[in-house]
């Protein structure tokens, strides 16, 4: 079996993709600090799909135990790096952490796949990089645009970074995805996004309120230039965005492609408004809710033109949005049982 190092990956994104990548026949190996999640993932992943990945806690900015690491499993054919701190209000507080953290993994994550010769590289990227994008949909080409805050800058900084190491190391390929917003679980409900403390994002935040945690949604802004007044995003199935990542694999394994870069995204804008009635619909729950001003830094509308993914990788999101709702609230109930 072909192993593949997955950083981060007993995160949410990170154990989606490990499933995704144990389905597909590779033997996954996983690094985390576990600074915002926890081993339970590795028993649901096994769960799901028999195999426990093997598991070694350690910190990526750790250059001598990331050498350890690599050095075990040098035989690696790729890197998928998911490893990094997200939460953007954080970032404004904390740059340097974010910085330090997000950059410097990275960084140690080059290093390795040219020390150990491993050929592929998987970074998540994302939407944000983009900013307020004056055209939609946006495809890869759009222009980017500063980004609103220090995560942002990891992001867009990133991409730079392994496009400069990708470019002086042609041994390397990289692809960078650029994921839109990820929502839901696996269907089974063994595995999900555990929100550290109050939820930052809409969907744990949608989840916990119908669940009764939180006493209403806050709905920022409704007085946007859209057709309904609230922000639109485009909410992407989150075992859709992981299969994506062995796509971007199996395509990096066909031949030589350098660098490519990829939206994932269902090509769908939903505002805040429509994602609250399709919860509604798909669960028979209600959102309580109540209108705010706006979140300072929220970009009114985005949603992807995936097209090239669908073209080169052969992927598509597919899982229908009340699939994906009913989902997030099966695995929302259970975390409720365990607590
Ligand atoms: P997550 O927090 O659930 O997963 C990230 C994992 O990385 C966590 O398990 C954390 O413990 C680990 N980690 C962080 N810093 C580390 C370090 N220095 N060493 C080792 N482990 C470390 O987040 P996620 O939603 O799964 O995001 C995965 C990636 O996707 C991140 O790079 C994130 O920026 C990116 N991304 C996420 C979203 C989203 O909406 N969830 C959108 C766009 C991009
Ligand atoms: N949002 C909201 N209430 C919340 C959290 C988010 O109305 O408690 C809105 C937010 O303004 C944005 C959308 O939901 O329009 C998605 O926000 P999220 O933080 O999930 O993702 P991002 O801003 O990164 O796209």
């Amino acid at each position: 079996m072909q192993k593949v190092i997955v950083t981060g990956g007993t995160g949410y994104i990170g154990s989606h993709t490990a499933v995704a990548l144990q389905n597909a026949r590779y033997q996954v190996i996983i690094l985390d600090n576990l600074s915002n999640s926890d081993t339970d993932s590795l028993d649901g992943i096994q769960r799901i799909t028999g195999t426990k990945p093997e598991f070694i806690k350690l910190d990526c900015t750790n250059k001598d135990d990331m050498r350890c690491a690599f050095e075990k499993h040098r035989d690696a054919v790729g890197v998928i790096h998911f490893a990094a701190l997200k939460a953007v209000g954080e970032s404004v507080e904390k740059p340097l952490l974010y910085y330090r953290n997000n950059l410097g993994a990275l960084i140690n994550v080059l290093d390795m796949m040219q020390e150990f010769k491993i050929p592929c590289l998987v970074f998540s990227s994302s939407a944000t990089v983009y900013g307020v994008p004056e055209q939609l949909p946006v495809t890869e080409d759009t222009p980017l645009q500063p980004a609103t805050s220090p995560y942002g800058q990891t992001k867009v900084i990133g991409e730079n970074i392994i496009t400069d190491t990708v470019r002086a190391n042609p041994q390397i390929q990289a692809t960078l995805l650029r994921y839109f917003n990820p929502i839901g679980a696996h269907p089974s409900a063994e595995i999900g996004e555990k929100p550290n403390g109050v939820p930052n994002n809409l969907m744990p935040y949608i989840c916990q309120a119908a669940a009764g945690i939180r006493e209403y949604l806050n709905v920022f802004g409704n007085d946007y230039d859209t057709p309904d007044g609230f922000c639109i995003r485009d909410y992407i199935d989150i075992n859709d965005l992981a299969n994506a990542h062995v796509a971007a694999l199996k395509h990096m394994q066909s031949g030589k492609h350098g660098i490519n870069v990829f939206n994932l995204g269902t090509g769908r804008g939903q505002s805040v408004m429509e994602l609250i009635q399709a919860f509604e619909g798909a669960t028979g729950v209600k959102v309580p809710y109540k209108l705010s001003p706006r979140r300072t830094g929220d970009v009114p509308a985005i949603y992807a033109n995936a097209d090239r993914a669908e073209k080169i990788l052969k992927w598509r999101a597919n899982v229908p949005l009340n699939e994906t709702l009913a989902s997030a609230w099966r695995w929302q109930q259970k975390i409720l049982k365990l607590k």
